[in-house]
């Protein structure tokens, strides 16, 4: 046996897909693959999701990632570019780049005066772009009273085709703030009829229905995990796609008081079993996961007793009679919510999903359509 293995249903991200399309019918999607899919492989996510009608990454190299792999679907990129070196990379390559901030528009600016004499023929092909409001997120985006004046810069530029607009919201997540409704009044007046308009994430997409207009941008609700505190995915009607699986490598009687792992974090309440399962923050299992965070032996919920190490967690295998070496140890996944055990361990979903390191396998299931 190896040691952990992530599974990768295949069926369950088309399935989380037609969800999208179902909640927002004839809208077309940007399905959010960046930071290698969330975790669960960029060009092995894409290629499942097909039917998607772009796809989105953060940044320049991933979307070469996906042309490297033969990929030729649309592209949105959803920093832009951040230099002028890479926007060179970007020029005919079918991205649709992320103007976000003035200096990018000087630098396509600058190209398009300096760059393109040199090296650029009459029927090159423009770059498209789509321009970034920030309505509240305050992290990128060109405040709302400068929109008109990008927007125009943007037209006047020659080798620029400026195709919509779009905004990101801070507080979806939350059903309880308004403040994605102060968000979407300030978008309001930055709208132009003359371009393709974007504004919902997976939480506006599951609970904000006039959010769902233009373009969605669905990320974490692909993958089968919900953004929201109070939901799983099985009530917004998602699968989980990534089961993350190892075993127990050894089982031991442990005498009451005795101390388990480093610092002694766990100290046996009673006579009991301890199981050492092959998994640790080396693999990306959080390091901060604190006792009680649930796993899944032999099916069974069972918890976490001691602190994680690099390569092993120590379990409490009270409840788990029948538990040995070899028993299969699942951390998240199938019958066992990435979002339970990202609360236990005080972070969310996202952040499990995409750091685990390259020293787990990943087994692709349900490939063929
Ligand atoms: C990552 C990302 C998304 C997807 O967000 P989820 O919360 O995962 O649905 C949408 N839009 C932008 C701009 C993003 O960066």
């Amino acid at each position: 046996m190896t040691g952990p293995v992530a599974r990768i249903n295949l069926e369950a991200l088309r399935h989380n897909l037609y969800r999208v399309r179902e909640l927002a019918p004839g809208r077309p999607v940007v399905v959010a693959i960046k930071a290698n899919a969330y975790g669960h492989g960029l060009v092995e996510s894409a290629q499942v999701l097909v039917d998607a009608d772009a796809y989105g990454v953060a940044r320049v190299e991933e979307g070469l990632q996906l042309r490297r792999a033969g990929i030729s679907k649309t592209i949105m990129v959803l920093e832009g570019f951040s230099s002028q070196a890479e926007l060179m990379l970007c020029q005919g390559r079918g991205f649709e780049l992320v103007i976000h901030d003035t200096s990018q528009i000087t630098q396509l600016e600058n190209y398009c005066s300096t760059a393109r004499p040199h090296h650029m023929t009459k029927d090159v092909s423009p770059f498209v772009v789509w321009i970034k409001i920030d309505t509240g997120m305050h992290r990128i985006g060109i405040p709302p009273e400068e929109s008109r004046e990008a927007i125009a810069k943007l037209r006047q530029l020659p080798n620029v085709k400026l195709v919509g607009i779009l905004t990101h919201m801070a507080n979806a997540d939350d059903r309880n703030s308004d403040y994605t409704q102060q968000q979407l009044q300030k978008f309001e007046p930055c709208i132009d009829p003359d371009l393709q308009v974007s504004i919902a994430n997976s939480a506006c997409l599951l609970n904000l229905p006039k959010s769902r207009v233009g373009w969605v941008r669905p990320g974490i609700m692909l993958y089968g995990a919900s953004p929201f505190k109070d939901t799983t995915a099985a009530d917004e009607g998602l699968q989980a796609v990534m089961t993350l699986r190892t075993h127990l490598i050894a089982v031991h009687e442990l005498k009451k008081g005795d101390a388990v792992g480093y610092g002694g974090a766990w100290r046996c309440p009673q006579d009991m079993k301890i199981g050492v399962a092959a998994i640790g923050y080396g693999d990306g299992y959080p390091r901060h996961a604190p006792n009680g965070t649930p796993v899944l032996v032999d099916g069974k919920r069972a918890a976490l007793a001691g602190r994680v190490s690099m390569d092993m967690i120590t379990i409490d295998l009270r409840n788990i009679s029948q538990a040995r070496v070899g028993s299969s140890v699942v951390l998240w996944g199938e019958g066992l919510p990435v979002e339970e055990v990202a609360t236990a361990a005080g972070t969310i979903s996202y952040e499990l999903l995409c750091r685990l390191t390259a020293r787990v396998k990943f087994r692709y299931e349900g490939k063929e359509q």
